[in-house]
């Protein structure tokens, strides 16, 4: 398990158990030892046959832990809650959570629920995503906010402002300096008060891959000059109590707490400007950022890696924002984050299978034939010399290549060389260590952070882990498109230790890619959503119990989704297939129809199974 530092980047969630077995501890640190969820007897659960008990759903798979997602978002509360109380702060936290990083149903109703008792709300940063925040905010805490960020048009802030018609806490954050204008003509011709927040651009710049939009040239919010101006207006418009939040987002990934209490205490000294020129501000809101330590290194480098934890994270948020409003004698505001990363990445495993390319085996008799009509390369051989071995084998296959150039060996020869040549670098030790694994999954579905920008993930097979892998293997996925693999693994790695596949199946997971994965992934080379379980803890004989089970796309629903129409090519093809198999009949009617039903079955089944691999038992 050391090998794949499970206990690096795993903690305190996941972890090999005695049967080498991945588990999954549901409630982190708090997971009693009968509590442990094995996730390889998940997956069978979940891929058996329906006839023997299971679920029958088709690899690869998205298994859910709702309990780990209710864990995270109370220790990033709590980790909030310690500072505040032991720094004597004079405010509290209420976070909420940006529905981009996974605007599933059920994560987001899960979120508004686990998180109502300390009032946690909802971020949206488009017209979509405020209709679902506020219609999931109904069931929850009515303090909770909903933070309206985003470029916005009439129809969004309408829509945030109705939001305030009906009770919920909705703030309208300026990105725009026009997006005034609107929010000005609309409160009034709809009559609503509204809470107004302001994006500050920072000059604090986080320099990894996401901060890219940061920095005084960064794409969002205002500057300085433009705050100045939105203040002006709102005062002449007596709307300048309204203006109550600041917020600003550095990028993803802030890699340190220094950079982190930089950003911070920029804000906070605009925050207390915004008090001193009279707005009755209330809360900074510190926007996501909140990193996770994918390779376990605690290092901060390489954008995949933070190099402190939660508590350390919220005492500097804490601290700087004391420490600038202490200075300016301003009245500690409430503290609101939009971690998004940090609460949806652990509660997700996605899981999927490998399988080797069988090499091609030439027969002993056939080996020693070959060997004996290369008099030099068999002597050096038999004498276990590597170099003159590696030498011959190279004029060997140079010299056959010609040969089949001019004709004088055929296909049959020269794979039969290529075997020998094969064969003769394992005899020796030679061969290249690193082998291809096939994955059953596109990497631009389902991971596409990784393929878009190197984005590093751990990857481990979930069980075998008391044995020891005797190869090491790139991951190559099965689209048509050689950018589809995985050469890059954590720790800078160029392969993963893998074991040998034997005649059972082989089940790789990767984990803490519950944010963003699922909702950037399209559905290029026609390879479409997984299939996604939802997975509690269970005090019962099996403590696990699948709470909800949801098919992938299908075939035919990746094909709508590029304008074809399933049911009627489903359709073209029966009628071509009616039409065929009547003109061959001809005293054989039986066993025509018989095709036909066979013809029909199948493309029923192709139309309506997903377009991944199928496996003896999906
Ligand atoms: N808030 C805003 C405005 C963002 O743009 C983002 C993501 O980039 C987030 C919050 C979430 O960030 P994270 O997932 O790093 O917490």
């Amino acid at each position: 398990a050391s090998l794949y530092r499970i206990d690096g980047w795993g903690a305190p969630y996941f972890t090999a158990n005695s049967s080498g077995n991945i588990s999954v501890r549901p409630h982190g640190s708090d997971t009693l030892p009968h509590q442990d969820i094995d996730l390889l007897k998940v997956v069978k659960h979940l891929t058996h046959p329906k006839a023997s008990g299971g679920l029958g759903l088709q690899l690869p798979l998205i298994v859910r832990f709702p309990d780990v997602l209710k864990n995270r978002l109370e220790c990033l509360q709590s980790a909030f809650d310690s500072a505040v109380k032991s720094q004597g702060y004079g405010s509290y936290y209420q976070g909420v959570y940006p529905v981009k990083c996974h605007q599933d149903r059920f994560i987001v109703e899960d979120i508004v629920n686990f998180g109502s008792p300390f009032r946690f709300g909802l971020e949206a940063g488009c017209k979509p995503e405020i209709l679902l925040a506020m219609s999931c905010l109904c069931k929850g805490n009515p303090e909770a906010f909903l933070i309206c960020n985003g470029f916005k048009d009439a129809e969004y802030v309408s829509l945030a402002l109705l939001g305030r018609k009906l009770a919920l806490n909705t703030v309208i954050v300026l990105e725009q300096e026009h997006e005034l204008d609107l929010v000005i003509d609309l409160s009034k011709k709809m009559n609503v008060r509204p809470v107004i927040g302001l994006r500050a651009k920072l000059r604090t710049k986080q320099t990894n891959y996401y901060g890219s939009n940061s920095g005084e040239k960064g794409k969002f919010g205002l500057t300085s000059a433009q705050i100045v101006c939105v203040v002006a207006k709102l005062r002449e418009s007596g709307m300048l109590d309204c203006l109550q939040l600041l917020h600003f987002h550095i990028g993803s990934m802030i890699p340190t707490t220094s950079l982190l209490s930089d950003g911070v205490s920029e804000a906070a000294l605009i925050y207390c400007e915004l008090v001193r020129l009279g707005a009755h501000m209330r809360v900074i809101d510190v926007g996501g950022g909140l990193g996770i330590d994918y390779d376990g290194s605690k290092s901060g480098e390489g954008d995949i890696s933070v190099a402190y934890t939660l508590e350390e994270y919220a005492e500097a948020v804490v601290a700087s924002i004391r420490y600038v409003c202490d200075r300016r004698s301003v009245k500690h505001p409430v503290i609101c984050s939009e971690s998004g990363r940090a609460i949806v990445s652990h509660h997700s495993v996605l899981i999927f299978e490998a399988v080797k390319p069988m090499a091609h085996q030439p027969k002993p008799d056939d080996i020693q034939l070959l060997l004996e009509g290369e008099e030099d390369l068999y002597t050096a051989v038999m004498r276990g010399d590597q170099e003159k071995s590696l030498l011959y084998v190279d004029q060997l296959k140079q010299r056959c290549v010609e040969g089949f150039k001019d004709g004088v060996l055929n296909i049959e020869q020269l794979g039969s060389i290529d075997g020998l040549c094969e064969w003769v670098l394992k005899a020796i030790g030679r061969s290249d260590p690193v082998q291809t694994y096939n994955i059953n999954l596109s990497i631009f579905t389902s991971t596409s952070s990784h393929w878009g920008m190197g984005h590093l993930f751990p990857i481990a097979p979930i069980h075998k882990l008391d044995q020891e892998p005797k190869a090491c293997g790139i991951l190559s996925d099965i689209t048509c498109d050689s950018e589809g693999k995985i050469v890059k693994f954590i720790g800078g790695e160029s392969s993963l230790p893998l074991h040998e596949i034997d005649n059972g199946r082989y089940f790789l997971g990767l984990f803490l890619g519950g944010a963003y994965e699922e909702s950037m992934g399209g559905v290029y080379n026609l390879f479409g959503g997984l299939s996604v379980v939802r997975v509690s803890q269970n005090d019962g004989p099996h403590s696990f119990v699948v709470t909800r089970a949801v098919p992938g796309q299908s075939s035919s629903d990746v094909l709508r989704a590029v304008q074809h129409e399933p049911e009627l090519m489903l359709q073209t093809l029966k009628h071509r297939a009616e039409e065929v198999m009547h003109t061959k009949r001809g005293g054989e009617e039986k066993e025509e129809d018989d095709e036909y039903k066979n013809v029909a079955a199948c493309l029923d089944r192709s139309f309506h199974n997903m377009p991944y691999l199928a496996t003896e038992e999906g």
